[in-house]
């Protein structure tokens, strides 16, 4: 009888915090039961040969929006089939009433049940859900999505009631919302922070930070110069709304005493003006996220609406700031903030067409391109910022975000010399385009491990969906 369900030999791995490190790796049951100098091939019933490449902690891509513009069973299993072959082994995915997703409200009690029901047997990956409390009914089923697993929640301040959203339609019908304002931003964290003293755990609240009345004002200004494209689209949502509803999120966050997470961070005024409330702020618990899409698209060079997203795509000036940022420690974690949005809904002008777009698989590709290969971050520090980080925050660490004794055997075997050119079809995405499309990167996963199971490699899916859902926090 072989000691261990799987060896991994010969590789490279990557310790997050430490580095890279030669060493063989030895799985029993879904989890590492040993990292040694050397193990034998006859140690294991199943070998994964890794010469010549690098082990990676499975990514853990906490920004995710599965089934918002399709049906739920159906995009959670073309989704995460893409981002479990670019080494990605949990997605946290938002969910919330209104428009989209299920198109309905109500309460969770009885809709998160359904969205678990639709979850169940279609993830590749691991999976956990953040929730948004939409109406102020849902603000009193905080404690229960607690207890069900989910210590995350999700605020939209651009959103907000009675004013228009970018879509152009009433935000608050489109939240399905009565009072969707910063009262109702106030309630949710006077309610998180309680939770998180109740449990003595890390509850927390994410925020997109858009103005909506200065979206209304700037949407004014630009249709009437007649501006369309993707830099009309972020001249009508400019960098001064994200910097205004950082500094409001961050007056309520400290005067609550609510754990935030500042998400999708896309300028260089918004990276600043989260750096400065965390400096004002030291002893609070904020956390500053950007994406891979505002790290390496600009609206100079991509062309056309398919890279229309919220906040949006800005210059090649705010796109060196994040990765100053991100070279410099501040940004805590980088995410895909994926929603599958097919072409046909890309049609359309600048201001009717769907916002969003996928990316999970290309986390560890860019990051490793761009980040490692370009721009001389440290393998620890990418590990970190894709899988450590956001398992720490939500949750999930140790048994996710690490390559330790004890933890799951969920990885990516990456080969850091090999280079493809972005194309749709190779995402393994049911998304039909990608705003990728033509970048040349280097470093690209080869194989990924869930709790013990080889699921991709060589190109291909291996197996059924046998992704669980994360109770969080894990045991
Ligand atoms: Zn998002």
């Amino acid at each position: 009888m072989p000691r261990y369900d799987l060896v991994i030999l010969g590789g490279t791995v990557v310790l997050p915090g430490l580095g890279p490190v030669k060493m063989d790796v030895g799985v029993r049951e879904g989890r590492i039961a040993a990292l040694a100098e050397s193990l034998a091939a006859s140690d294991g019933g199943e070998v994964l040969d890794a010469r010549g490449r690098h082990l990676l902690p499975g990514a853990v891509d906490s920004h995710f929006h599965v089934g918002i513009y399709r049906p739920h069973s159906e995009d959670a299993r073309s989704e995460s089939a893409s981002a479990v072959s670019g080494g990605v082994t949990t997605i946290l995915s938002y969910f919330r009433t209104g428009q989209h997703y299920l198109n309905k409200s109500g309460p969770y009690r009885e809709i998160f049940p359904e969205v678990l029901a639709f979850s169940e047997g279609s993830f590749f990956s691991d999976y956990g859900y953040h929730i948004a409390p939409m109406t102020t009914a849902q603000l009193d089923e905080i404690p229960w999505l607690v207890e069900q697993g989910v210590p995350s929640f999700k605020y939209y301040m651009f959103y907000k009631a009675l004013t228009l959203s970018a879509d152009s339609t009433r935000g608050k019908d489109y939240a399905m919302a009565d009072e969707y304002d910063l009262g109702h931003l106030y309630e949710i964290m006077v309610r998180v922070a309680e939770a998180a003293r109740a449990r003595k755990t890390r509850v927390s609240l994410s925020l997109h930070c858009e103005n909506p009345e200065l979206i209304r004002a700037f949407i004014a200004r630009v249709k009437k110069q007649g501006s369309t494209g993707l830099r009309a689209y972020s001249e009508a949502r400019p960098p001064l709304t994200e910097r205004l509803s950082i500094h409001e999120a961050a007056v309520l966050a400290t005067d609550t005493g609510c754990p935030v997470n500042l998400l999708h961070l896309s300028s260089a005024q918004a990276i600043e003006a989260g750096v400065e409330v965390r400096r004002r702020h030291p002893g609070h618990d904020m956390l500053l996220e950007t994406t891979l899409h505002h790290l390496c698209l600009d609206h100079e060079n991509t062309a056309g609406l398919t890279a229309k997203v919220n906040p949006p795509i800005r210059t090649r000036a705010d796109q060196d700031v994040l990765w100053r940022h991100v070279l410099g420690g501040e940004i805590d974690t980088v995410v895909s903030d994926h929603a599958c949005c097919m072409e046909e809904m890309k049609k359309g002008d600048t201001w009717t067409a769907l916002p969003g777009f996928g990316g999970s698989s290309l986390l560890y590709p860019v990051l490793l391109s761009e980040g490692v290969r370009k721009r001389g971050l440290s393998l620890a520090r990418a590990v970190e910022l894709a899988s450590t980080n956001p398992a720490r925050r939500y949750g999930l660490f140790p048994r996710k975000g690490a390559i330790a004794v004890g933890s799951d055997a969920d990885l990516a075997l990456v080969d850091l010399e090999a280079t493809r050119t972005v194309e749709a079809k190779g995402l393994h995405s049911a998304q039909d385009h990608t705003p990728f499309a033509g970048m040349s990167l280097t470093g690209w996963p080869v194989a990924t491990v869930l709790r013990g199971r080889v699921v991709f490699r060589d190109g291909a899916l291996q197996g059924p969906a046998s992704g669980r859902f994360l109770k969080r926090p894990l045991a």
